[in-house]
């Protein structure tokens, strides 16, 4: 493995902190303007440009990812949400036709309960999919996706299966950390905000916390 460049790990710490707080003030900014509708726009504008940045990346021919549509072998991984993140799918999913919303729900349900059995580092062991993943293999919440989906990509496709059949995820180096790292701070700031504006949220894991907007 490649030795970590003091120098560029402590910038990278300062340009994440940096990004935490300014996010912060523009959280607390957007609040008094616009109140909570205005914070839910704004985590759903930060998720845009982090797209963005990740597709700009991904077009220079330094960077390959093996990711593609219907890949799916990381959905059975945990995903750490945060509250603004929470609500928006929670809101996005509110507003799906009866039908489509009753199946998702269903399946919430189900895959909490599934959740409940076991020890939640053992879920890949226990190979229990993402409750919005769809039989043919898509993410069924994707223009919602939280951004920890969608900053996860894997340069081989056959270590991410291997992960799955051994219950091991690879460590690797992702060829987008400075975009993954970029979403997490802007989250760690949306949430600081949160807890300083005192709006009780969401958080945690993907399943419990939509769980707890949905179906208590
Ligand atoms: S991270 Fe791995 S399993 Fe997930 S989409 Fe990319 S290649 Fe497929
Ligand atoms: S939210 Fe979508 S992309 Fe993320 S784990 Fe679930 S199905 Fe996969």
């Amino acid at each position: 493995m490649a030795e970590l460049d003091p120098r560029a790990v402590q910038e990278r710490w300062q340009r994440v902190q940096q990004l935490a707080q300014e996010t912060e003030q523009a959280a607390i900014g957007r609040w008094s303007v616009a109140g909570l509708p205005g914070l839910l726009r704004l985590q759903r504008e930060l998720w845009a440009a982090g797209d963005r940045a990740i597709a700009e990346r991904l077009d220079r021919t330094d960077c390959f990812v093996a990711c593609d549509r219907g890949c799916n072998w990381c959905c059975y991984l945990n995903v750490p949400i945060a509250g603004l993140e929470a609500q928006v799918i929670a809101d996005w999913i509110g507003a799906l036709p009866m039908a489509q919303r009753r199946l998702i729900l269903e399946r919430l349900a189900q895959t909490l309960g599934q959740l409940e059995l076991i020890n939640p580092g053992d879920r890949l062991g226990h190979k229990i999919p993402c409750a919005f993943l769809e039989p043919d293999g898509t993410c069924g919440i994707y223009p919602v996706r939280p951004a920890a989906c969608r900053s996860h990509h894997s340069t081989c496709v056959a270590d991410c299966q291997q992960g799955w059949e051994t219950g091991q995820w690879p460590a690797r180096s992702m060829p987008i950390d400075t975009q993954t790292f970029d979403l997490e701070a802007q989250n760690t700031g949306l949430q600081a905000a949160c807890v300083a504006l005192a709006i009780p949220l969401a958080t945690g894991e993907l399943h419990r916390a939509l769980g707890r907007l949905l179906l208590d």
